[in-house]
């Protein structure tokens, strides 16, 4: 997976990207990172890359040239046959989520296009924008944050990233279920001890016990999942009793 982020503020991408997973990940080459300065690309003597909105109205806008150059440069260098995706956060986008993530794990090019102040031209995002991805509903300075949420996301989707990849495929939001509670050492904490299902060293009682915990915390704390996660009759009620027990 190779990430290319368009942006104002590459170190913040750089330095963000070279932390802990992501840095190993960059380190190992499961991934790689290309964070590029769209200023470079402005043809301004004073390197300006924003203007006044037509029209008027609060803020300025990112002009449409630095933003086409920059992307044409990144294009050009990847030399791949197909066209990459190309992802412009906005709040305006379709909300992010693990499928979304999946999906995007799956190309071998990712293009991060990051808006700053009131965001960008309209005519070089219909010229060159593929998807437009908010991370939430809510409005940030830029789309740096969001970019390193998506990227950071979907790094632990690509093979060799985590240490172990079963933990991505058992985490939370797969099969529409939150993950049950973790433990670990001691035993006893606080006067509050582990469940012992987790001392048994029976296999088949785990895998039943993590599933009733998932079942129960999701219908606790995202009822919203339930109706969309595959359940047995007896999982059913058993949500249905939880969620009747919160909202009484
Ligand atoms: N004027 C824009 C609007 O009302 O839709 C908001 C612009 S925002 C201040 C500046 C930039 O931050 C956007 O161009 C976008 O790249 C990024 N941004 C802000 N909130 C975001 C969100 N929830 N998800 C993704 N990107 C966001």
């Amino acid at each position: 997976m190779n990430f290319h982020v368009m942006t104002l503020f590459p170190e913040m991408i750089e330095n963000a990207m070279a932390e802990s997973i992501t840095g190993r990940a960059i380190k190992a080459g499961h991934i790689s990172l290309n964070a590029v300065n769209i200023r470079d690309y402005s043809e301004n003597k004073h390197n300006r890359v924003d203007d006044y909105p037509y029209g008027g109205g609060a803020g300025m806008v990112m002009q449409a040239g630095p933003v086409y150059r920059c992307y044409k440069d990144i294009i050009r260098k990847i030399e791949s046959e197909t066209s990459p995706k190309v992802i412009y956060l906005s709040p305006q986008g379709k909300v992010f989520n693990q499928d979304m993530a999946a999906e995007y794990a799956k190309e071998e090019n990712l293009i991060f296009l990051c808006g700053h102040y009131e965001g960008i031209d309209e005519r070089v995002l219909e010229e060159i924008v593929t998807d437009y991805v908010s991370i939430g509903d809510y409005v940030l300075t830029g789309g740096e944050l969001p970019a390193l949420v998506m990227m950071d996301t979907i790094s632990r989707l690509v093979p060799g990233v985590l240490n172990n990849d079963v933990s991505a495929q058992t985490e939370s939001f797969t099969d529409n279920l939150l993950e049950y509670p973790q433990y670990t050492r001691p035993e006893e904490w606080n006067g509050k001890k582990v469940p012992p299902v987790l001392l048994s060293g029976n296999h088949k009682k785990l895998a039943e016990w993590y599933r009733e915990q998932s079942v129960i915390r999701t219908a606790m704390r995202r009822p919203d999942m339930i109706a969309k996660a595959e359940l047995t009759d007896e999982e059913k009620l058993l949500a249905k009793n939880v969620m009747n027990s919160v909202t009484d």
